[in-house]
C-alpha cells in the first residue's frame, strides 16, 4: 500500500494543512485545505485539490475549535485515500530551542521540552503546539513530527548564535536561533536548478513575507540569519519591529510604565510596516496608498533591508547570488527593485522589465551578482522530513 502525509501549518486561528501522497519516495500534493476563523462566531473548513478546485467549504460551528476542525477535515481526508495509507502528519513548529536541531518524532517528553519555547515565539509556538495536542487527542494512534524554523541555523559558527552576555545566559540556551529555516531549506533544495555555482558558493536569502528575515547560505549551509532569540530581531516585519537597540526596552520599562505583556504586544502586534505607517501591515496597501507615512514605512523596510544585506555579504565574505522569496520577495517588484538599486555596490545590475514580471532572474546577463526570485514551499519540506522521520 501507499503512503500518504498529512502537513499541518497552524496559526492562532487558522490551521492550514495539505494531504500528500507518495510514490516512489516523493511526495506529492493531493489536498490542500484551510480552517478558518476557529473559535470565532464564523468558522469556516474549505479544501481544494491540487489544481486549486474547491471540493470542500462548510461553516464551522461556533463552538469548533482545532480538534472539531482537524477531526473534520481528517474525516472528509480519510474518505479520499484511494487505497492510500495515512502514516503521520508533519507539522512546523517555528522555535526548536537549542535541543532540535533536526526534525523529530514527537513523544511526551519532546513536547514537554518544546513548551518551554512558548514565550520565545508567542505568535507561532502555542499555536504550534495546540494542534500537535489535537490531532493527538482525535487520533491517537497517529504518529506525528516536528519539523523546526529553527533546525538548519543550529550548524552556524558558534560566534554566529552568540550574544556577548556573560556565558551563564548562553548555557541556559540564550542563543541566536534564527527562523524560516523550512524556507531556507527548500531555497538551498532548488538553487542548484537555478544557479549551480551560487548554491556553491555566497547567497543571501531574503525571506520577505508577513514575518520575514534574511539568511547567509554557504555551499547551501546557513551561516549566519537576521532573526535571533526571537523572531523580532532583524528586518522589520508587517507588524514586528526587527532590529531594535536593548536600550528602548529598558526606556519603556522605566519611563513609559509598561509591563512585559505591553513591551510584548508594542513589539509583536503594533509595531514594523503597521506602527510606522499607522495604516497597514500589508505591504501591497502600503504600495498602493499615496500617503507619506506608507512611504516612509516602505522606505525604511527597504533601508533595513538593506543594512542586513550587507551585514550578512561581511559574514560571507563576499556575494555570488541573492535571493527572493514569500509573498513581498515574489511579488512585490517596487520593493525588489529599490533594494536592488541600493545595493547596486555590490555588483547587482537590476533587469527592470523582468523584475516588473517577477521573473525568475531579475538582473542583467552582466551583472556580477545574479538576483532570483524564487517561490518557497515549506509544506513540501515538511511533507519530505516527515516521510524521512517516519521510514
Ligand atoms: P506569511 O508570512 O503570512 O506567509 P506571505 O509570505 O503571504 O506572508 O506574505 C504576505 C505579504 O506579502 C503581505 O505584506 C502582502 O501585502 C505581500 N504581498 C503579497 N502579494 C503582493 C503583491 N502583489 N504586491 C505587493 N505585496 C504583496
Amino acid at each position: 500500500m501507499t503512503q500518504a502525509l498529512l502537513v499541518i501549518n497552524a496559526g492562532s486561528s487558522s490551521i492550514k494543512f495539505a494531504l500528500y501522497t507518495v510514490a516512489d519516495g516523493v511526495p506529492t500534493p493531493r489536498y490542500r485545505g484551510q480552517a478558518d476563523g476557529l473559535g470565532a462566531s464564523i468558522g469556516s473548513l474549505q479544501i481544494r485539490d491540487n489544481r486549486g478546485e474547491r471540493l470542500l467549504h462548510e461553516e464551522l460551528p461556533e463552538s469548533d475549535g482545532h480538534d472539531e476542525a482537524l477531526d473534520r477535515a481528517l474525516n472528509w481526508l480519510e474518505e479520499r485515500l484511494e487505497g492510500h495509507e495515512l502514516v503521520g502528519a508533519g507539522h512546523r513548529v517555528v522555535h526548536g530551542g537549542p535541543e532540535f536541531s533536526r526534525p523529530v518524532r514527537i513523544t511526551h517528553s519532546c513536547l514537554h521540552e518544546l513548551e518551554r519555547f512558548r514565550e520565545l515565539a508567542p505568535l507561532h509556538q502555542p499555536h504550534n503546539l495546540r494542534a500537535i495536542h489535537a490531532v493527538a487527542r482525535v487520533r491517537p494512534h497517529m504518529p506525528q513530527v516536528a519539523c523546526f524554523d529553527t533546525a538548519v541555523h543550529r550548524q552556524q559558527p558558534r560566534v554566529a548564535q552568540r550574544f556577548a552576555l556573560p556565558r551563564q545566559y548562553e548555557n541556559k540556551g540564550v542563543l541566536r536561533y534564527g527562523f524560516h529555516g523550512l524556507s531556507y531549506e527548500y531555497i538551498a533544495s532548488v538553487l542548484p536548478e537555478h544557479d549551480r555555482r551560487a548554491a556553491e558558493g555566497r547567497t543571501i536569502v531574503a525571506h520577505l513575507g508577513n514575518g520575514a528575515s534574511m539568511c547567509a547560505l554557504h555551499d547551501g549551509q546557513s551561516v549566519a540569519s537576521t532573526m535571533g532569540f526571537t523572531a523580532l530581531d532583524g528586518l522589520p516585519m508587517g507588524q514586528r519591529c526587527g532590529n531594535i537597540d536593548p536600550g528602548v526596552i529598558l526606556y519603556l520599562l522605566q519611563n513609559e510604565g509598561m509591563d512585559a505583556a505591553g513591551i510584548e504586544d508594542l513589539l509583536y502586534r503594533r509595531s514594523g510596516l503597521l506602527g510606522l505607517s499607522g495604516i497597514s501591515a500589508d505591504m501591497r496597501q502600503l504600495l498602493e496608498s499615496d500617503r507619506q507615512e506608507a512611504a516612509e514605512a516602505v522606505e525604511y523596510y527597504v533601508y533595513r533591508a538593506v543594512r542586513e544585506a550587507g551585514s550578512l555579504t561581511a559574514a560571507l565574505g563576499g556575494l555570488d547570488a541573492f535571493v527572493f522569496t514569500a509573498g513581498i520577495g515574489e511579488n512585490a517588484a517596487p520593493v525588489r527593485a529599490a533594494i536592488c538599486e541600493r545595493l547596486a555596490w555590490l555588483g547587482i545590475t537590476l533587469d527592470p522589465e523582468a523584475n516588473a514580471r517577477n521573473a525568475g532572474c531579475i538582473t542583467t546577463a552582466d551583472s556580477q551578482v545574479p538576483v532570483y526570485v524564487i517561490p518557497t514551499n515549506e509544506e513540501l519540506m515538511i511533507a519530505q522530513h516527515t516521510l524521512r522521520v517516519l521510514g
